[in-house]
């Protein structure tokens, strides 16, 4: 079976309602023809609301750029996934590296952030991926298995498209720099082959797996046509 390719737009922390509602407009327009692939844009949370408007009807899906474990409670600065279903939001991005790294997020708060989306339904977009020091010190691999089996300790999953997972490498992200389409191709492989200790055949198979980090109009499509490259999570671009 083929795997579905998803185009993963992070607006990070900007648009303003204004913008968010144009950008939004514009992409629903321009995805309008797109059949064989999945669009995904994830706004910041005071759109979430206006943009879920404008993508009803549309096949553009609405994902939120974190999410809490619980329906509700005194969880300061947090949205949870009752609050997202609300708006028809289907996904949400989970250990981006900005919030491991800016924000100081851990596997353990990760991982507790993939079993509250899964319990209600709503596909993580979880991001994996090592700094520069731990690739140049030879550790990328055991950074992203540890990554991998932390984050997703104890989840389980009834079928493939249950999650999506997202090579980062963060000395990618935002830096205009990318990683080759073979550095990036090693890493899904990898990943793919830790999915495989955990899961059962055709969940680790048949999981999209997405690269990104610095993807633009000039390299999405080298990057794509990797094997196992599965779709883009793009932020600047
Ligand atoms: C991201 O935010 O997930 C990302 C990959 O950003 P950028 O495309 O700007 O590197």
């Amino acid at each position: 079976m083929q795997r579905r390719p998803l185009l993963a737009g992070n607006w990070k922390m900007y648009t303003t309602l204004t913008e968010a509602k144009a950008l939004a407009e514009a992409i629903v327009a321009a995805s309008s023809d797109v059949s064989d692939r999945d669009v995904m844009i994830a706004p910041p949370y005071t759109a979430l609301a206006q943009v879920s408007d404008v993508l009803r009807g549309s096949s553009v899906l609405l994902a939120s750029q974190n999410i809490c474990w619980e329906e509700k409670g005194a969880f300061t600065g947090e949205i949870s996934p009752v609050m997202l279903k609300e708006l028809s939001g289907s996904l949400a991005i989970i250990g981006h590296s900005e919030r491991r790294h800016v924000f100081g997020e851990s596997n353990v708060l990760i991982n507790r952030r993939v079993h509250g989306a899964l319990r209600f339904g709503i596909i993580p977009v979880f991001c994996v991926g090592e700094t520069l020091d731990q690739r140049e010190d030879g550790k990328t691999m055991a950074v992203l298995e540890e990554q991998v089996n932390e984050g997703l300790r104890d989840v389980v999953l009834a079928g493939p498209e249950q999650l999506v997972l997202a090579y980062e490498p963060v000395w990618a992200i935002g830096t205009g720099k990318t990683a080759t389409v073979d550095q990036a191709q090693e890493a899904h492989v990898f990943l793919r082959k830790t999915l495989a200790g955990l899961y059962e055949k055709n969940i680790a198979s048949q999981m999209r797996i997405l690269y990104g980090g610095s993807v633009n109009p000039d390299n999405v499509d080298a990057l794509m046509a990797q094997d196992d490259i599965d779709g883009v999570l793009v932020g600047g671009a």
